[in-house]
């Protein structure tokens, strides 16, 4: 595993303990999508984000039965032993919501603020009166610019400026600027308004790839801050993963990134948490993090005509995310072993030898055995119906051997 990279920024805030920034590990969050009034649904999907690996969780407080209900959601989240930090996503009304519901403003581990979104008149009023709160509550806050939501007023200003001039940007220029200028002036100001230099995040999504990185890349080289990364409005399905993928490995690889939250749209009635596993698979897969063992597993091909081999891979990928909750404190280091399956002999033992553990499963025409490698060497040949439980069997004793248990004290 390689080290961290060294980051950007010097700066490290702390979100309801959690670090962001400097040389912490990339953050990873998520937020829900239940109505947060409904504190029972929205506690269950809390913890299911928390559970799938999300270290903060951002909820939205769009009116007063959200704020009344942050009390009553904190309270079912401690029953349930989940302790992420909670974070509140404020638009239009933070300023009044979150002085008419102190016990919300206490127990949120930050707030998000949109400057386009804190209202057309006394902005910066609205904006002050959010901060003061942060000031009050010692939370930090997180400036978050959205391309959709830009502060008009600005964008104007800037668009008129450029106008006038001899040689006038493309407007594109001048829209990427108006996000950057919101962030920084919105800073700028809350540090004016007593909130310390390391209390602010920010944010400023696009939802296009290349915008999104042209915007990152300009705002880590003019500011310090930890920034929370993200391609906004990302998509459904595969479009939505390729596509953050894309944005996020150039941006990470290049160091830029504190924290990561993929914007896919659920399908109806699917699930959550998929977006944190698709962050986890975003960081490990660039090896800035490791969280879970990973499978290779070759495409198949003609050689191969059984889905065996198929259903194998996804069962042992399956099996070793449902391990990881409870091996991560159990067998440390697990999160780094590799696993490969693979369909035929052309590539299988060679694969198999570069990971911790391999299987070769035959293909067509090939002798119905399965050479198993342990640490690049062959360990034992599996035949008959039961390849599947025995190469688990296998593996469960190569992990409690090559990661032993930690002691509790
Ligand atoms: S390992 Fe074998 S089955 Fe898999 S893609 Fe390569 S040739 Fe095809």
């Amino acid at each position: 595993m390689p080290p961290f990279k060294p980051r950007r920024t010097s700066v490290t805030a702390s979100v309801g303990g959690v670090l962001v920034g400097s040389t912490q590990p990339v953050v990873v969050q998520s937020m829900t999508n239940t109505d947060t009034a409904d504190a029972d649904a929205t506690a269950m999907q809390v913890a299911a984000l928390a559970k799938a690996g999300s270290q903060l969780v951002r909820i939205t407080v769009n009116n007063d039965a959200a704020a009344a209900a942050v009390p009553e959601l904190a309270a079912r989240l401690a029953d349930m032993g989940v302790t992420v930090p909670i974070i509140g996503d404020f638009h239009y009304n933070g300023h009044l919501l979150l002085r008419k519901y102190p016990k919300a403003a206490a127990l949120l581990a930050k707030y998000r603020i949109n400057p386009g979104n804190v209202g057309t008149k006394r902005r910066d009023d609205n904006f002050r009166t959010i901060v003061e709160v942060a000031v009050e509550y010692q939370k930090p806050v997180r400036i978050g610019v959205n391309w959709g939501s830009l502060d008009q007023d600005l964008l104007t200003q800037l668009m008129d400026k450029n106008a006038a001039r001899a040689d006038p940007v493309d407007a594109k220029e001048v829209y990427f600027e108006a996000m950057l200028e919101s962030a920084l002036r919105s800073a700028a100001l809350a540090e004016e308004s007593g909130l310390r230099h390391d209390q602010i995040l920010i944010s400023a999504k696009i939802s296009q790839v290349q915008d999104l990185v042209t915007v990152y890349r300009r705002l880590a080289a003019r500011c310090d801050y930890p920034l929370h990364l993200g391609l906004t409005e990302a998509g459904l399905g595969t479009k939505g993963v390729v596509a953050t993928t894309a944005a996020l490995a150039i941006l990470l690889s290049e160091g830029i990134g504190d924290t990561i939250r993929v914007s896919l749209t659920p399908r109806p009635g699917g699930d959550r948490t998929e977006e944190v596993v698709v962050a986890q698979q975003i960081l490990q897969s660039l090896e800035l993090r490791s969280f879970t063992p990973q499978v290779t597993a070759c495409p198949g091909c003609g050689r191969t005509t059984s889905t065996f081999f198929q259903q194998m891979a996804e069962d042992i990928q399956n099996y070793l995310r449902e391990q990881m909750p409870l091996w991560k404190d159990s067998h440390p280091g697990v999160e780094e072993m590799k696993v490969a399956v693979m369909g035929c002999v052309v590539n299988g033992p060679g694969e198999s030898k570069h990971a911790n553990l391999g299987i070769s499963l035959p293909g067509t025409f090939e002798d119905p055995k399965a050479p198993v490698y342990v640490d690049g060497k062959l360990r034992v040949t599996l035949k008959g119906d039961h390849i599947v439980a025995e190469f688990l069997e296998i593996l469960n004793e190569y992990v409690a051997r090559t990661y032993p248990a930690v002691e509790r004290v």
